[in-house]
C-alpha cells in the first residue's frame, strides 16, 4: 500500500491561492436547468465496477479522470483500473479524462514535467485501446499553479480542481469547482445539500469520487452513500452529463 501524498506546505498554500484567482478562462454558467456531473479520479476499479452501474441504471454517464501510471496497481484506494476498464467504460458512453500519468502535483512540478506526463498518459491510454481524445483534465490533489493553468489551458476543454462549491455565475474552465464524495456521512450530507440547493439556484455541480467500497478510504464512500447522493440528484431534477457533454451544453446555451 502506498502512503498517500499530501501537498500541505505553506508555499503550496500560497501557490494554491494565487492559482485560484489568476489565469482564469471564464465560462458564463446560467443554465435554466441544473446540471450535475459525476467524476472519479485516478481511478480505483470500484469506481468502474460499482460507480458506473449505479449511474447507468438511471441513464447517466460519468467522467473518469485516469492516471495511467496507476493502472494495475493497488494503493490506499484499493485496486486501480486496468486497460479493460478503459475500453469498457468508453464503449458504454462514459468519458475518460486526463489526470497526468504519475498523478503529478502540478503546483510543485515544473511545466515541462507536467507536459511530458500528459503525453505519456495520452499514449498509455491509447495503447490500452482508447481512441477518443482526452478533452477533460483534473488536477491531481486539485493543485494548480499559475504556470500550469496557462500551459494546460490550450490542451484541454476544461480543467477541474477540488474547491467544494457549485459552478455558478462565471466559472473558471481552468479550475472548475467540485464537491467531494468522501468524508463519511457528514461529507455525504454536504454533497446532498449541494444537490438540494440546485432546485432553487441552478448551476453546474461536479462531484468527484475515488473508491466505492464497504470500508472506504478517507477519500472514498460506501455503495450506500453513493446511492444516497444519486437519489438526491434524481430528486433535484438536474440533468446528469459527463463533464465533456455538460460543457458542450453550457457553450450551446450561449449561442
Ligand atoms: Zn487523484
Amino acid at each position: 500500500m502506498n502512503a498517500p501524498y499530501s501537498p500541505s506546505s505553506f508555499s503550496a498554500r500560497i501557490t494554491r491561492q494565487v492559482a485560484r484567482f489568476a489565469a482564469r478562462r471564464p465560462l458564463p454558467i446560467h443554465p435554466d436547468h441544473a446540471i450535475v456531473s459525476f467524476s472519479f479520479d485516478d481511478f480505483p476499479k470500484s469506481a468502474a465496477t460499482l460507480g458506473a452501474p449505479a449511474l447507468e441504471q438511471r441513464g447517466w454517464r460519468g467522467t473518469y479522470y485516469a492516471s495511467a501510471g496507476l493502472a494495475g496497481t493497488t494503493n490506499h484506494h484499493g485496486e486501480q483500473f486496468d486497460a479493460g476498464d478503459i475500453v469498457d467504460l468508453n464503449a458504454r458512453g462514459h468519458e475518460i479524462g486526463c489526470h497526468t500519468f504519475e498523478h503529478v502535483d502540478c503546483a510543485q512540478a515544473d511545466v515541462d514535467t507536467v507536459m511530458d506526463s500528459l503525453d505519456r498518459n495520452a499514449n498509455a491510454l491509447r495503447r490500452m485501446g482508447l481512441s477518443e481524445p482526452l478533452s477533460s483534465f483534473a488536477f491531481p490533489y486539485g493543485e494548480a499553479s499559475l504556470e500550469a493553468k496557462r500551459a494546460l489551458s490550450s490542451r484541454f476543454a476544461s480543467m477541474r480542481g477540488v474547491r467544494a462549491e457549485i459552478n455558478r455565475g462565471t466559472g473558471d474552465l481552468n479550475l472548475l469547482r467540485a464537491v467531494a464524495l468522501d468524508g463519511g456521512d457528514a461529507g455525504i450530507e454536504r454533497a446532498i445539500e449541494a444537490a438540494n440547493s440546485l432546485i432553487q439556484a441552478p448551476g453546474w455541480l461536479i462531484y468527484y469520487a475515488h473508491d466505492i467500497q464497504e470500508q472506504p478510504s478517507e477519500w472514498g464512500c460506501t455503495p450506500e452513500q453513493f446511492d444516497r447522493v444519486c437519489h438526491a440528484v434524481e430528486a433535484s431534477g438536474a440533468r446528469v452529463m459527463t463533464v465533456r457533454d455538460a460543457l458542450k451544453s453550457l457553450l450551446e446555451d450561449q449561442t
